[in-house]
């Protein structure tokens, strides 16, 4: 029987692997929210800490703050992310006391590129969803995200 996978658009692992937490090989499902980030440490087992940047917009001073998230998700064996890989988390039931993520991709390794081409994606997403309620919002966040992007380019 074919196993029903994560009902995602990504290439399961090579690796096999008998962790029953895994949404490949286990019987964890997964559902939810998808984020793309660094792992900042694999020091656990099991466990790696993932971080990506957001931002967050302050009115104030119409400027934007940058923030980060932090999230620790399960590290199957097959996937066996390390410190510096780019992966892919999504949401799961919760697995521990301060873990409800699974790390499903290994994207890239330490490549930044990706990284923001991914979030970059995941933006134009966002944008269009909101753009029936708050389209003048997106507009100018998407503007500004352009504007950064440009003068990041432009300084390699
Ligand atoms: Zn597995």
């Amino acid at each position: 029987m074919k196993k029903k996978g994560v009902g995602l658009s990504i290439t399961p692992p090579k690796k096999e692997c008998s962790d029953d937490k895994c949404p490949f090989h286990g019987r964890l499902g997964v559902r939810g929210r998808i984020f793309t980030g660094f792992v900042t440490s694999d020091k656990m087992a099991r466990t790696v800490t993932v971080v990506w940047p957001r931002r967050l917009y302050v009115s104030k001073y119409e400027r934007y703050e940058k923030k980060k998230s932090k999230i620790k998700a399960h590290n199957p064996e097959c996937i066996n992310a390390k410190k510096g890989d780019v992966v892919r988390i999504a949401e799961t039931r919760p697995l521990s006391k301060t873990k409800h993520f699974v790390v499903i991709e290994v994207v890239g390794k330490e490549s930044r590129k990706e990284l923001l081409k991914e979030e970059a994606l995941q933006e134009a997403e966002v944008v269009e969803k909101k753009k029936g309620i708050a389209s003048e919002e997106a507009e100018e966040a998407k503007e500004a995200r352009g504007d950064k992007k440009k003068s990041k380019s432009e300084r390699k």
